[in-house]
C-alpha cells in the first residue's frame, strides 16, 4: 500500500515556477531515491510533501490528503524531515535537541544512543560544537525521536568526510534491515543508493521524468538524467 502518494504537482517561488509535474509513489516499508542533477527540484518536491512551500496536485500520505495541511501536522502524522542542511538547534545540547523533538514510540534517547553511539558519548556538549558528521546525526536522531513513519532525508551525507559518510550510510541500512520505516532519500551518491533504495523517481527541470526499480538505473539512465 502506498504511504506517501505524489501526483501532478507543481510549485512555485514567487513568480518562477520551480515544480511543473512531479509524481511518485512510496509504499510502506520501502526507500525511494529522488535524484536528479543540481536545481532539478528535489528539496523543492521535499519542501511541498512536508508543507514549508504552497503547492498544487495531490499529496497523500497514509491515504489523508495533506496539500492543505499546516506543515507541524503532516509532521504529527508521522513525517520526520532531516533537511538540508542539517539545521539543529546550535545553542542547545545534544539531549536538549532529542528531548525537543520527542514523541512516544520505540524511538528514545537510548535506541538513538545506540545507533549513533557518539551522540550518546556527547549528550551534554552543544550541538553548535559538534562536528559537521556529529551535527548531521543529530539531525537524524532528532527526527527519529519524533518516531515517524516516514523518514526523509535530504543530502544527508552532503559535505561530509569519507569516513563519517560511511557511518551515516552504515545507520541507513541499519534503518532499512531493522525499522522497517519507510525512507525517501535525497544524495548523490549513487553507489551507496543502490545498495539501500528499492526504487528510483528522477526529477528533470520540476518533472519527473522517470521511476522504476533503483536496479535499474543503469549507465543509459545515468548519463540521459543524471549525466554520469
Ligand atoms: P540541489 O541538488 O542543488 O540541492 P535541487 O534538485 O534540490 O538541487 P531545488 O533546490 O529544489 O533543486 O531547486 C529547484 C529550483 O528552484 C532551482 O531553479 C532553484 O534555483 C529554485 N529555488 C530553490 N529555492 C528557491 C527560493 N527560495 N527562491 C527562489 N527560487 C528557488
Amino acid at each position: 500500500m502506498s504511504l506517501l502518494r505524489v501526483q501532478n504537482l507543481s510549485a512555485r517561488y514567487g513568480v518562477s515556477q520551480a515544480l511543473f509535474d512531479i509524481s511518485l509513489d512510496l509504499a510502506e516499508g520501502q526507500v525511494l531515491a529522488l535524484l536528479g542533477r543540481n536545481g532539478m527540484g528535489k528539496t523543492t518536491t521535499i519542501k511541498a510533501i512536508c508543507r514549508m512551500i504552497m503547492a498544487k496536485g495531490v499529496i497523500e500520505f497514509a491515504g489523508q490528503n495533506v496539500l492543505r495541511l499546516p506543515s507541524y501536522k503532516v509532521a504529527r502524522l508521522g513525517v520526520g524531515l532531516v533537511p538540508e542542511g542539517r539545521r539543529c538547534f546550535a545553542p542547545l545540547t545534544v539531549a536538549e535537541n532529542l528531548t525537543a523533538a520527542a514523541r512516544p514510540g520505540p524511538w528514545d534517547m537510548a535506541a538513538v544512543g545506540a545507533l549513533f553511539p557518539r551522540l550518546a558519548e556527547r549528550q551534554g556538549q552543544i550541538a553548535g560544537s559538534l562536528s559537521g558528521g556529529e551535527q548531521q546525526m543529530l539531525a537524524i536522531a532528532r527526527a527519529l525521536m519524533t518516531n515517524p513513519r516516514l523518514l526523509i532525508l535530504d543530502e544527508a551525507t552532503e559535505g561530509l568526510a569519507p569516513l563519517v559518510r560511511g557511518e551515516i550510510w552504515d545507520a541507513i541500512r541499519i534503518l532499512k534491515r531493522d525499522s522497517g520505516l519507510s525512507i525517501l532519500v535525497v544524495d548523490k551518491s549513487l553507489r551507496e543508493l543502490s545498495d539501500i533504495a528499492d526504487n528510483a523517481v528522477i526529477i528533470q527541470r520540476g518533472t519527473s521524468v522517470w521511476h522504476g526499480p533503483m536496479g535499474a538505473v543503469d549507465s543509459g539512465v545515468r548519463e540521459q538524467y543524471l549525466g554520469v
